[in-house]
């Protein structure tokens, strides 16, 4: 079995109704298995200030799906969800990304793990140390990781 972690984000519409949704087709895809949610966090905008706050969760699953079949699982989320890609960075009612795998480093076209601006991302690190504080990513563990973000600047809007 593989371990997967996974940021997921929405900032259009009814933003925790489209966490929900992507988080029901995890559940209920029978070669994955959701192990532990972190809270639900809301989140500045990242890398295209200009947009809507955004919700988001981080996601520990197990799956017997390799690294590209669980891309394409979370890219056909997006697509039933009706994401519609204009600007980068931009608004989106979800994103699905994988950000670990294992502990495998991935460099591919289509996949790049562990996901190339996570540990700049308080609202991926944050998320990530709350579910798993001692993984260790780049030579420290996320607990130390988060601990250079101003965690009073995430919100926690739920933490069921
Ligand atoms: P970012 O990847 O910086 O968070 P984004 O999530 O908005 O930006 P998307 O539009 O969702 O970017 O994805 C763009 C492409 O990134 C996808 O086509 C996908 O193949 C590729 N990609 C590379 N690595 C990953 C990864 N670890 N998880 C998800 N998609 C990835
Ligand atoms: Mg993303
Ligand atoms: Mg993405």
């Amino acid at each position: 079995m593989n371990k997967a972690y996974l940021g997921l984000g929405s900032n259009l519409g009814d933003k925790k109704r489209y966490l929900y949704d992507a988080i029901q087709y995890l559940n209920h895809h029978d070669q994955i298995t959701i192990i532990k949610l972190s809270s639900l966090y809301e989140t500045a905008p990242w890398g295209y200030t200009d947009q809507d706050i955004f919700m988001n969760l981080v996601v520990e699953v197990e799956t017997s799906l390799n690294s590209i079949e669980l891309l394409d699982i979370c890219q056909m989320i997006e697509n039933e969800l009706g994401r519609v890609r204009e600007i980068k960075w931009g608004p989106r009612v979800i994103d699905v990304d994988i950000l670990l795998y294992n502990e495998e480093e991935i460099n591919s076209d289509r996949l790049t793990v562990p996901h190339p601006y996570m540990i700049e991302r308080d609202f991926v690190m944050i998320p990530l140390a709350e579910i798993n504080p001692q993984l260790v990513i780049k030579g420290k563990t996320t607990k130390e990781w988060a601990q250079v973000f101003d965690e009073q600047a995430l919100k926690i809007i739920s933490n069921q």
